[in-house]
């Protein structure tokens, strides 16, 4: 690890101040940055707190002015160059993912290309934004919109991508002529940070892209609290998307929020059993379990609920869990010890409850020696009370539940306050039709696990947020509409 370390610190790929106005900035404070596999220290990074905060916000305010007038044509050149830093760098941005964050390599350096796919497709929508000619009641007046950037952006991004978050909001941004504010998740600023050596090397100007780090209760307020910060892009918990709409409703900021899910994972009679079990293991164990898509209620129909439970024990067998850095580990460590905390008290809930346990049901913190936890099966019967079907998992435990007919299974499906990715295998079209329109979710995998790609639009509805990332409205997202009226021409 040490070693690895060293080679990133070589290429200057290891920063550990805060990125302000193209210049490394410190604070007052520092604070540790842990491998959760082996609760090593990997950095102290700087805590630039308040006064960091403003200093980034001004410089992007100054930014915004030029920014905004540099040609998309400009822009998009600076984009691409970025996203080919980015792939260029794929390994060594992989291994910062795992080194801070946990999850596999394999999987960390297919999320860096994944958010990649980002920046090179915002490069390429910058230059399709525009506006409409419109019909006018007045005659002999014309009518047109414009697509203009929406000014300075805050963002707010967690642990669980620590690139693709990133790069999901703030490459369309950059494209639509924002300019930017990043706040990363204090367990992993290592790749954010390496993110905006990157976007140096690129020559993206100054101030078009500063990324800090520290206290979120004295950061978050500066962003909200900013009437220079037009908008608020954020994903994390709903707990704390709901603070953050209720701060920035004193300025009218606009927010785009990706917040929690409790994504059913729905198996109908017809369907393809084996397909559907992969579909679980790929959803469910992606992360282990820490994405706000995963699989959270697996709800089988009647009679094919036993040969799914035993499809999914059969591939479960096989996941190797360890160190994201071992050959051959699908699951890594949580992403600390409070998360492993979290998700056991979940399980013990079902224990209580009366659920089977068929595979794992306990920490492995003490065999492993960093924030693990045992791939879980459970089987949860009729009982959609239990908190794992209720809560947001965000651990490696897959939990199985039973109904009968499809309106009924519409409708647990249905009975959350989450609604951003839900999944249903099926092998009627008829079916496709009636639920995917029934399900009252942003984003419907029918007989795919995975429903995230640039080019097609990302987000939740209800209390999952607000807003699409992804494709041309992931770009509009960052940009107001504008109404001009022109009267009188004969
Ligand atoms: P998690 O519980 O998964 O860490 P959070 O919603 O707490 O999810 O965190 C997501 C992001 O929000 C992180 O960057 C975190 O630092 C930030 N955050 C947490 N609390 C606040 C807050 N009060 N104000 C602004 N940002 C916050």
């Amino acid at each position: 690890m040490t070693d690895l370390i060293d080679r990133l610190k070589d290429k200057s790929l290891l920063r550990t101040d805060s990125y302000v106005n193209a210049a490394w900035i410190a604070g007052e404070d520092r604070f540790a940055v842990t491998n959760p596999a082996d609760r090593s220290v990997l950095a102290e990074v700087a805590d630039v707190g308040e006064a960091g905060a403003r200093k980034a916000v001004d410089a992007a305010d100054q930014a915004f002015q030029s920014w905004k007038k540099t040609s998309v044509y400009e822009r998009a050149r600076l984009i691409q160059k970025w996203n080919d830093l980015i792939l260029e760098h794929a390994d060594d941005l992989g291994t910062l993912i795992t080194a801070e964050m946990g999850k596999p390599f394999g999987e960390a350096k297919g999320e860096v290309i994944y958010g990649a796919g980002f920046v090179a497709w915002s490069a390429e929508e910058a230059k399709r934004l525009h506006g409409e000619t419109l019909q006018t009641p007045f005659p002999g007046s014309r009518g047109w919109t414009l697509r203009q950037p929406v000014g300075v952006v805050g963002c707010i991004t967690p642990w669980n991508f620590p690139a693709a978050m990133i790069t999901r909001k703030c490459a369309p941004a950059l494209a639509a002529g924002c300019t930017m504010v990043v706040k990363p998740a204090p367990e992993t600023p290592l790749t954010a940070l390496a993110l905006a050596e990157l976007a140096d090397r690129a020559g993206i100007p100054k101030g078009v892209f500063n990324v800090i780090c520290g206290d979120a209760q004295k950061i978050g307020p500066v962003l909200t609290g900013s009437d220079v910060v037009r908008m608020i892009g954020f994903t994390g918990s709903t707990q704390v998307g709901k603070l953050l709409m209720k701060q920035a409703a004193d300025t009218v900021k606009r927010v785009s929020l990706e917040l929690g899910g409790n994504a059913p994972f729905i198996v109908m009679d017809d369907a393809d059993i084996e397909k559907a079990a992969e579909g679980v293991i790929a959803s469910k164990f992606r992360a282990a379990g820490q994405t706000c898509v995963s699989a959270n209620r697996i709800i089988a129909q009647g009679a094919i609920a036993d040969q799914l439970v035993e499809a999914i024990a059969s591939r479960m067998g096989k996941l190797k869990v360890g160190s994201g850095f071992d050959k051959g580990v699908q699951i890594g460590p949580l992403i600390h010890e409070e998360a492993v905390a979290r998700v056991d008290k979940l399980v013990q809930d079902a224990k209580k409850r009366g659920a089977k346990i068929l595979t794992g049901g306990s920490p492995l913190v003490d065999e492993l020696g960093g924030a693990f936890y045992a791939p879980t099966l459970i089987d949860g019967g009729n009982d959609y009370a239990l908190e794992l079907a209720c809560f947001e998992i965000f651990g490696p435990v897959a939990s199985v539940y039973r109904a009968d007919d499809e309106a009924e299974i519409l409708r647990l499906a249905n009975d959350t306050p989450y609604g951003l990715a839900a999944y249903l295998y099926t092998s009627d079209v008829n079916r496709v039709h009636r639920m995917s329109e029934g399900l009252d979710f942003g984003m419907i995998g029918v007989n795919a696990p995975m429903v995230g790609s640039p080019a097609t639009p990302f987000g939740g509805v209800k209390e999952s947020g607000i807003g699409r990332e992804g494709g041309k409205w992931g770009v509009e997202e960052f940009t107001e509409m504008k109404f001009v009226l022109l009267g009188g021409v004969d």
